[in-house]
């Protein structure tokens, strides 16, 4: 296959496109490195399955020869990059979803489109399954990525409905791993970064909310067996193992050996109080769970991060 990847400078996007060369697809990564790196994809560029275009998707998406799959992963996804780039987060959801549908369109190929567990909003039930419809506030701040994604997950039902599009719908929930900017504010990120320069890990809140954190390896399977599939979903991609975040911040601080202290700072506006996939539907229609645990997880995240003690000092510089 050859496969389009927009957003595939950044962190999922990166090891997407590295996992579609390995098992021998063609990759055309579209990204403009609002968020991404592009020492994410440096080791790709001399692969010969392997083009990538500078492009905003927002304005338009062109990629010349064929294309047999779309995986639309282009947008802000940490809060503070959408809170930084409101506007931005707001197009590339909504013009960039349609700019990367209509090439899947002329092209008649897959189209698989990131979308997120916040479309669930701060969930009145728990967990999760795909047929809650949520609760989100349209006109909060986190609206601007909620809402985004929200129109993104209408507007390719809706090419699926009108032009026959193959659309797929993979709702995933906080993934982490190697690669993560250790600036990006997300928390995993934070508290590896905090805890490796000794600085106080930052818990928003009394640390008692929730999340269930899934490691990029997983996810990206799970990504490319939507991908394989011809199925709409939507689908829960996560680990539905939950975490609150001061538990976290202790697995954490074990693993480091960090003797960094623990400070609390207020809670965002709209932080939802938990968030827990159900995953029935991605395990008996795509066959996917994941399989990596936290510890497994968090020890080779945090191998990464100390091995680029460089990326952690020139990320703080900018
Ligand atoms: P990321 O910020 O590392 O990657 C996003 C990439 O998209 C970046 O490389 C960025 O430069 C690029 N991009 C943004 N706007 C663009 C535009 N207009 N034109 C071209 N490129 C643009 O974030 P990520 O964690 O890799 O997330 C990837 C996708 O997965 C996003 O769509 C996000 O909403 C979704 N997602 C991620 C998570 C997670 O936990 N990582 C959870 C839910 C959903
Ligand atoms: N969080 C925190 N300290 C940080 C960053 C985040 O306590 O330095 C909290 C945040 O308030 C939220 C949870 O950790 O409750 C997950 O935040 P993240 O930004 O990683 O993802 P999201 O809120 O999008 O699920």
């Amino acid at each position: 296959m050859r496969v389009a990847v927009t957003g595939g400078g950044g962190f999922l996007g990166s090891h997407l496109c590295e996992a579609l060369l390995r098992r021998g697809d063609s990759v055309v990564c579209l990204d403009n490195f609002s968020t991404g790196d592009p020492e994410n994809i440096a080791p790709l560029l001399a692969h010969p399955a392997f083009e990538f275009q500078q492009a905003d998707v927002s304005v338009s998406v062109q990629v010349a020869g064929r294309v047999d799959a779309v995986a639309h992963l282009a947008s802000p996804a940490s809060p503070p990059d959408y809170l930084r780039h409101p506007l931005e987060t707001l197009a590339v959801g909504s013009r960039g979803t349609e700019n990367a549908l209509r090439l899947a369109l002329r092209h008649n190929a897959r189209f698989i489109l990131a979308s997120t567990s916040e479309i669930y909003g701060d969930p009145l039930l728990h967990p999760q399954e795909e047929t809650y419809w949520g609760n989100v506030n349209s006109i909060g701040p986190r609206s601007v990525y909620d809402e985004a994604k929200r129109y993104a997950e209408a507007v390719s039902a809706a090419y699926r409905r009108t032009h026959g599009v193959d659309v797929g719908i993979a709702r995933i929930f906080n993934t982490y791993g190697p690669r993560m900017r250790p600036h990006d504010g997300r928390v995993v990120s934070s508290f590896i970064t905090q805890a490796l320069t000794g600085e106080p890990l930052t818990i928003y809140g009394d640390g008692g909310q929730t999340r269930s954190f899934c490691y990029v390896d997983d996810l990206v399977r799970g990504l490319v067996a939507l991908l394989d599939s011809s199925e709409l979903g939507p689908f829960n991609l996560g680990n539905p193992v939950e975490r609150t975040v001061s538990e976290l911040a202790c697995l954490v601080l074990e693993m480091t050996g960090s003797t960094s202290e623990v400070k609390h700072h207020p809670l965002p506006v709209d932080d939802p109080v938990r968030r827990r996939p159900v995953i029935t539907r991605a395990r008996e229609v795509l066959g996917w769970e994941p399989e990596i645990d936290i510890t497994e997880g968090l020890r080779r995240t945090v191998a990464y991060f100390a091995a680029h003690a460089d990326r952690l000092a020139a990320s703080a510089a900018s």
